[in-house]
């Protein structure tokens, strides 16, 4: 069977994002894991019900006015597989624990506001497991590529990003950012998977072909955000994501570390457990 010994080192070792370059990434590798599919399959089962448990301690210490949460962001490009991640890794907990958030183009209402107006909103709970599909990150990749906005107003938004998450940080989130990425050969394939297939029409948009034009520029804005946002409090993990198996089986292992991080028991009982028992046999 399958152990967690199938790893040679830390998945937070080996996804980290220090000195990493976008453009010499290899997608379809599997760094740190020793298995092939089988096996991370296999583990991922195993591992999914630890990362349950963990969950529950999370939720179960909200409920008692534990402040702390985790917030994972998932930034990729479309057909990274940040869909998957949320339905096989997030989907494994129990959802009433999960804070989910998903940002596209903003709203005229949105618009009104400052870009991190609509992430403060969607900040996870004490005791919430939050998970942001894109994020405030979007708004130094899809707006610098495309430049929605002037340099000079998306370039200081590095170190302002630096600070928000810092505070976060400081208030008692676990912030674990990966920033996943696929092949432009293995992205074709999936969006001709959608095209070929009634049932993924609905997740196709002409849109996603035009911005593989822009491939260049978004590997540039994203080797900008790990040059300029990997801090030490809030670190990126670059996960290569042509194998879903693998990317699920990492992220499954990037929660259990922040989770287990936090050093959760389960919270004391606020009554006599004794007396109750007593009670509950006379009623
Ligand atoms: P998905 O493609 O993830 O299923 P949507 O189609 O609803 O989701 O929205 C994603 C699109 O929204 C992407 O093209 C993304 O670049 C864009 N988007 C997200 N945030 C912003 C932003 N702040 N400014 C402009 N476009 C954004």
């Amino acid at each position: 069977m399958a152990k967690a010994t199938s790893w040679s080192k830390p998945v937070t070792k080996a996804l980290r994002a220090d000195g990493v370059r976008v453009s010499d990434l290899n997608t379809s590798a599997t760094p740190g894991f020793k298995g092939d599919k089988r096996a991370g399959e296999q583990l991922l089962a195993e591992r999914a019900d630890l990362l349950s448990e963990l969950q529950e301690r999370l939720y179960a210490n909200g409920r008692h006015g534990d402040n702390r949460s985790v917030l994972l962001v998932l930034q990729g490009m479309d057909t990274a597989g940040k869909g998957g991640i949320v339905r096989h890794v997030i989907g494994s907990v129990d959802p009433q624990g999960v804070d989910h958030a998903a940002f596209g183009v903003p709203t005229p209402e949105e618009r009104k506001h400052h870009y991190l107006w609509r992430i403060r909103k969607q900040l996870p709970r004490g005791g919430q497991i939050g998970v942001f599909d894109r994020s405030h990150y979007e708004d130094v990749l899809v707006v610098r590529v495309h430049e929605l906005v002037p340099p000079d107003v998306w370039g200081k938004r590095y170190d302002e990003i630096n600070k928000f998450e810092r505070k976060l940080v400081d208030d008692g989130t676990v912030v674990v950012k990966v920033a996943m990425f696929v092949s432009l050969d293995e992205q074709k394939k999936r969006l001709m998977q959608r095209l070929d297939r009634p049932d993924k029409h609905w997740k196709y948009s002409p849109n996603d072909l035009a911005e593989r034009a822009y491939w260049p520029a978004y590997q540039e804005a994203y080797q900008a955000v790990l040059d300029r946002t990997n801090t030490e409090y809030a670190p990126w993990h670059v996960l290569p994501c042509d194998h879903k198996w693998y990317a699920r089986l990492a992220v499954t292992e990037l929660l259990i570390d922040a989770l287990q991080g936090l050093k959760l028991d389960w919270p004391q009982a606020t009554f006599d457990v004794e007396a109750e028992k007593k009670k509950l046999a006379r009623a």
